[in-house]
């Protein structure tokens, strides 16, 4: 298989005229420089990796207008909760698996979902995957045994305020799992004792002070940020340059009840609101997210598995767009995908 294109290659998304060739194992065999109509040319780049999300919630979208962050996902009486009772199975993994394919249609390869509800709840999530055709590879972060997490790809940890985790942590470790904690979203009171455990990573981090920062840089802990979430819960947002400076940031869209999936809106909306560079964000929501859970893709070099997204540089969107990895991340839209290699095809 190939594709010819602008290739915004490796981790600076350099734009490259040619051609992206994929081997019969889906992986990238090379990338041909050749001279290319450039002013009708598609963009290619990396799909997505979501690095936060829990899309157990969506068959709640929309529910709870106004409600602070404890009356909408608390346990087990916030309004999430409430309507994840009154749904049945079916609908439940049926509205997960829509979910998926939305998000596999807008751009996303693989995404980090923090999954409630022991092995039982990682068995649905294998469910929606399958009833979404396998379009996205949605890793389980399981939450209650270590059971869940010998099911699922990791654990998911709530927040460290409200439970130990040092037995599940050891286990997780054991099993060469990654550990992810939420942390600091409301306040900072469960920073320190979340770092304590050694996290492979942090979800939020709205709220970190000095010695957080100084922690987490001294160890490299990698965040993932969730902005469009901590804004409609009204936490605040997280300091994303002091973040960046001293360590990894990935992006995620969290909660479906609060948000589309959508990683086009997740970049858009931290671009316009944060200092960060747009190759910055671009990376944010590609390679490292994918590092957080050891997935290979998420850049595009020979050798990598190929995870694709083809944008059309002809839409009325991004026709005449001057510089590339901005208008992708503070411009592109749903509308703009010409296609989503998202995995191997059978026959290459
Ligand atoms: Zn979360």
């Amino acid at each position: 298989m190939e594709r010819t294109g602008i290739i915004l290659r490796g981790r600076e998304f350099t734009p490259v005229e040619g051609r992206i060739v994929v081997d019969e194992e889906g992986r990238i065999e090379a990338i041909e420089e050749e001279s290319i109509d450039a002013e009708n040319a598609d963009i290619i780049l990396p799909a997505f990796v979501n690095a936060h999300t829990h899309i157990g919630d969506s068959i709640a979208k929309e529910a709870g207008g106004g409600l602070s962050l404890e009356e909408l996902v608390a346990p087990p009486d916030g309004l999430k909760h409430r309507l994840l009772r009154a749904a049945s199975r079916d609908e439940l993994v049926a509205a997960m698996a829509t979910s998926l394919e939305f998000m596999h249609r807008s751009g996303t390869a693989a995404c980090l979902d923090f999954r409630e509800g022991d092995v039982a709840g990682v068995e649905m999530l294998e469910e929606a995957v399958a009833a979404a055709d396998g379009a996205v590879d949605a890793l389980a972060f399981a939450r209650g045994s270590v059971d869940a997490m010998d099911a699922g790809d990791g654990f998911g940890a709530s927040g460290a305020n409200d439970a130990e985790f040092g037995e599940e942590r050891q286990a997780t470790r054991e099993a060469g799992k990654p550990f992810g904690i939420h942390a600091g979203e409301v306040d900072a009171s469960d920073i320190d004792p979340a770092l304590d455990l050694e996290p492979d990573f942090l979800v939020h981090m709205v709220h970190p002070e000095p010695d957080h920062l100084e922690r987490i840089d001294d160890r490299n802990v990698p965040v993932a940020v969730c902005p469009r979430s901590n804004l409609v819960t009204g936490v605040g947002l997280s300091p994303y340059a002091e973040l960046a400076e001293r360590t990894t940031l990935a992006l995620g869209t969290d909660n479906v009840m609060l948000n589309s999936p959508s990683m086009f809106r997740e970049m858009e909306f931290l671009a316009k609101l944060s200092e960060l560079s747009a190759t910055e964000i671009l990376r944010m929501a590609t390679i490292n997210g994918a590092e957080l859970a050891g997935l290979d893709y998420g850049v595009i070099e020979p050798g990598r598995e190929a995870r694709l997204l083809v944008l059309d540089g002809e839409s009325a969107n991004l026709d005449g767009a001057r510089e590339l990895v901005r208008a992708v991340v503070r411009r592109a839209g749903v509308d703009d995908v010409r296609e989503v290699i998202a995995a191997p095809e059978p026959d290459g």
